[in-house]
């Protein structure tokens, strides 16, 4: 995967310009440390452009981080997407659960192995402590593989909480090698 790219419509298919796309914008980030892990990424990338009323706008480069938690197992692939969704927050995370579940994801070890890992990190004018559903997602800011590839696409925020992205994945990334992985690799 190369740098940040702007959506690309489907032959035929018009883009709308920015001012005129219906929807709010989330971001959401993809994992993976089993099987073959590029493969889990941008199977949740199309997965995730094809929801209803949902589009991707941008994605962050791949990034490969050692595990945190739990460090008895693989390395973890680590991007960002930004949507454009007219789904509900509840509505998306019911997408985002069944996307993890249908690429084989079985909820085992907290912060175990997983084929894949989709998380809701902000949503276009949501704050929510719901633990079903937290807003912005608690433990974002202090993960440099979320912050970093975050930090990428940061330029499609828009009705976000106001955060100092880039400068809390510099701190992160001090404490955390996250490394660039060309998904061309596996
Ligand atoms: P995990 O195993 O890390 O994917 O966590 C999944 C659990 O976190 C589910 O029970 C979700 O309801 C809950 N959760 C809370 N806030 C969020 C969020 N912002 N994005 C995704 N899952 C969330």
């Amino acid at each position: 995967m190369s740098g940040p790219r702007s959506h690309a419509a489907g032959p035929g298919a018009e883009e709308a310009p920015p001012g005129q796309l219906r929807g709010r914008r989330a971001f959401v980030s993809l994992g993976s440390n089993l099987g073959d892990r590029a493969r889990y990424l941008r199977a949740a990338r199309d997965a995730l452009d094809a929801l209803p009323a949902t589009r991707v706008l941008a994605t962050s480069r791949v990034y490969e981080t050692a595990p945190q938690e739990r460090e008895d197992q693989g390395a973890f692939l680590n991007q960002v997407v930004c949507l454009e969704t007219g789904l509900q927050p509840p509505a998306l995370l019911r997408e985002c659960q069944r996307i993890e579940r249908e690429h084989g994801r079985v909820r085992t070890l907290r912060f175990g192995p997983r084929t894949l890992d989709i998380d809701i990190l902000l949503f276009e004018g949501e704050q929510s402590g719901d633990p079903e559903l937290t807003l912005p997602h608690p433990r974002m800011v202090k993960r440099a593989f979320v912050l970093v590839p975050l930090a990428e696409v940061w330029s499609w925020a828009r009705g976000m909480p106001d955060l100092d992205i880039a400068g809390l994945g510099r701190a992160a990334a001090r404490e955390q090698d996250v490394t660039p992985y060309d998904a061309t690799e596996e």
